[in-house]
This record gives structure tokens, sequence and C-alpha cells, in this order.
């Protein structure tokens, strides 16, 4: 059941060990590259002045603009020869940041996606299709790596055409697959067109699903129409790729591989840390990295611990799916948004499509949201009152949760612009 059992359950005393001697030795090798170099001497910073896991704290911290201003070799922390492989962010939030790999680095990667995809019960017997942008992505070569080093039959589908990978489930009777959770909603209706039923007509037992925020409603949304067990897949090229977090069978919360990463919870105002349990930004250092090791990074991603022990028996502390990123959050008549609230509600609503779209407006006095949402084709046949009994339902449900009244649009399926990467939710088209 365990891919490495020592070290999954390992106890907290041992890996807050492991963790403090593979920090000091990443201490020592970030200053080997030009951008620590500088920050330790700016600072005064002594690298052997860390004595304990809390000293962390007095580290500086990295971000997302701190790597684009040294693009693209300021963080390396070996020389270019040492160097195999290169990938980069996607590019959700602006220009996308480049992460150098060494041949140990792409090892310990591997080994933890490996581990994660074997934690959830995939073994060397299964086909696995992995649905995901091959390239500078790293769902792509990361997924591909782990599931090889398992043994299992790797199919290299990469991303979108959906007839075709539909064809190649049957075809290959795939057992696993990864997919943008996004883009399996879109499959759906796919299959419902050239009338394939996933739980009847194909092996599929087991979906990981991750890049993008995704609600509880929408696993089981997902988990209902295909039949499989679906996993939460948590990664950042800045880490690594996928593999840095990911939920085991009991589903409830994604173990953050703790001998990889320092994680930190911290509140974005102040930066402060957060005790176990309260919801604020991710923060994670690199423990295993050679190539490009990076100290405290902000990764804008809101989420909190879940205190207490898993019934798995990993020992790995876990985090509650992503609520969204800071960038994400839209604040409207001064209340806070997060589009997975939207999310939510809709995929709790029977006769909701498959797709979403929110639109942010500025008024002559107020700001406005739009909501557009493909419903089932039946509600624009016959009689056109249930399509507006739908529309006051989603009205209602939404301002139950956001506390502000959307504008809500019901379209037809397929009709609002779908992504064969992670989804594009909200439109801005409000001016400063
Ligand atoms: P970019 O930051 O440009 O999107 P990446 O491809 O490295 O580049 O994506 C990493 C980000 O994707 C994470 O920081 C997070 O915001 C999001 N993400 C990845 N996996 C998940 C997940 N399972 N749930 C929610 N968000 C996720
Ligand atoms: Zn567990």
């Amino acid at each position: 059941m365990y891919w490495e059992k020592e070290i999954e359950t390992l106890d907290r005393s041992g890996l807050e060990a492991l963790q403090l001697e593979r920090l000091k030795i990443t201490l020592n090798q970030v200053k080997h590259s030009i951008y620590y170099d500088r920050v330790f001497k700016d600072l005064n910073i002594n690298a052997d002045g860390v004595k304990t896991l809390a000293d962390v704290e007095h580290l500086p911290m990295t971000t997302k603009d701190d790597l684009r201003d040294h693009w693209p070799y300021g963080f390396l922390a070996v020389s270019k020869d040492e160097l195999i492989r290169m990938h980069s962010s996607s590019g959700t939030t602006g220009r996308a940041t480049v992460i150098f790999h060494t041949a140990n680095d792409i090892e310990q990667w591997t080994n933890i996606v490996a581990r994660s995809m074997y934690m959830t019960g995939m073994r060397k017997n299964d086909v696995f299709q992995n649905m995901m942008t091959y390239g500078l992505f790293t769902g792509g070569l990361g997924f591909h790596y782990g599931a090889e080093k398992i043994g299992a039959l790797t199919i290299p589908a990469g991303a979108g055409n959906s007839k075709r990978q539909i064809q190649l489930m049957q075809d290959f009777e795939t057992t696993t697959i990864h997919v943008i959770p996004s883009y399996a909603l879109h499959l759906m209706s796919v299959f419902e067109e050239v009338a394939v039923d996933p739980r009847k007509d194909t092996k599929l037992c087991r979906a990981f699903i991750g890049a993008e925020p995704h609600s509880e409603k929408m696993r089981k949304k997902l988990e209902d129409f295909y039949g499989f067990k679906a996993f939460n897949s948590y990664g950042l090229s800045e880490m690594c790729g996928p593999g840095v977090a990911f939920e085991c069978p009991s589903q409830n919360g994604l173990h953050i591989w703790e001998d990889n990463f320092l994680v930190e919870i911290i509140d974005p105002e102040t930066l402060k840390p957060l005790p176990d349990g309260e919801e604020g930004e991710l923060v994670l250092t690199t423990l295993v990295r050679d190539g490009m090791p990076i100290l405290r990074y902000r990764t804008k991603d809101l989420t909190r611990i879940i205190p207490g022990p898993c019934e798995c028996g990993r020992t790995h502390r876990r985090i509650e799916r992503i609520k969204g990123r800071t960038d994400d959050m839209m604040i409207l008549k001064g209340v806070n948004i997060f589009p997975i609230q939207i999310e939510r509600k809709l995929m709790g609503v029977p006769g909701v499509g498959n797709n979403f779209l929110i639109i942010l407006e500025r008024a002559e006095f107020t700001d406005l949201m739009v909501i557009k949402v493909e419903v089932q084709r039946e509600y624009f046949m016959g009689d056109l009152r249930q399509l507006e009994t739908l529309r006051r339902r989603i009205v209602e449900e939404l301002k139950s949760d956001i506390l502000i009244t959307p504008k809500v649009d019901l379209v037809e399926p397929d009709s609002l612009p779908k992504s064969e990467g992670k989804a594009k939710r909200v439109i801005d088209n409000r001016k400063d």
C-alpha cells in the first residue's frame, strides 16, 4: 500500500529531523545562485545560523516576480552543464517562469509522482492515459515519468482531441487518466455525443484531477458520470510540478510530501506564520533540489493544514483543497469572492451543464457580475418557462453564498469558449 513505507509513515520528530538536515544542505546550495548570494549578503544571512526549523522564519521569501526579474538563470545553483531539463509555468498570471532540473532533481520529482499515484492504488498492471499538455507544462512529462516508474503502460495522449481520447480509452482499456477537471467536464458532452458510456463502455476506475481549483461538488459530478474515483493532485512548476501534494484513498485533504518540501502557511497581509488549521497562503521551500533550489516560495495559493492524523497512516500533513489564488479573488461591492464559490453552487444545481464564465463589468454606479452558464439542451426546447425557473434558482443559490446578486444568463451547451488547459473562469472588464 505504500511506495516507501518508512518515509511515508515516519513519525513527526523523524520527519522534522530530516527536514532540518535537508534545509541546511539547501541553504548551502542556494548560495551558489546569483540571486540568493546577493540576497544573503544584503540581508546579512548566515546559512549556518539556521539551527532549528523555526529559524526559517528569518529567511527571505521568494515571489514569482523575483523569478521573473532574474530570468532565466539568476536562480541557478549549479553550472549549466549539470542541467538536463527545462520546464515553465503555464503563465496563468503573467510571464511564465522557467525552472531547470539536474538528473537528480528529475529523479526526486519522478519518485514523488510515483509515490502519489501508488498511494491511490495505481499499479503496474494499470493503463495510464495522460491527457495533459506535454512540452514545457509540467503536467505532461511529470506524470509520464512517474507512471513509467511504477511500470504502468503509459499512453502520452496529450491534451485535446476529445474523440480520439475516448477511442484510446476504449481500444487500450485505459484504467487511469490524468486530466484537468474543467476539461473532464467538457469531455462529458463528447461522451454523450459519441454515445459512449464511460461506466459501461470503458475500464476507467481512477482519475487524477488538478492544475486548477475545483470544488468537492465538481469532483462528485465527475465521479458520478465517469464511475471513477477522482484524486486531487496539486503542484506548481516552481517546486517541480505535480507530486507536491496528493490525495490518498481517504480523499480528505492532500498529503504534502514533507520530506521534499518545507511547508508554511502565512497570513498574506502580515506575512506571519499561522498555526495548523488556519487558512492562509501556502509557502514552500524545496528540500531536495540541486539545480534551482527555492526558499520560502509564496505560492499565492490559499489553503490550510488539516490538523490531526490521516486514517491512511501517512504522517505527512494534509492541506485542504486549494480555495484559489490570492490573485483570483474578485472584490465586488466590498465582498471578496472566489470563482470556486460560484462553481460549487452551480455544480449542485440539476440542469446546469459543463461550463460557465464570470464577467465583471463596471456599470454606472456599481460593479456588475454577469455569469454565463451552460445548461442542458432540453431547457431550450419546448416550454421556456422552465428556463426562467432554472435561472431564478441559480440566482438564489448564488446569492445565498456570495451575498451579491449576479446577473445570470443561461446559454446553450458548448457555446462558451473552452480550453484544453486551465479554464479561464473570469473576464474582468472593469477599468480603473
Ligand atoms: P501557473 O502558476 O502559471 O498556472 P503552473 O502550471 O506551475 O503555472 O501552475 C501551478 C498553479 O496551478 C498552482 O500554484 C495553483 O494555483 C494551481 N493548481 C495546481 N494544482 C491545483 C489543484 N489541485 N487545485 C487548485 N489549484 C491548483
Ligand atoms: Zn491519508
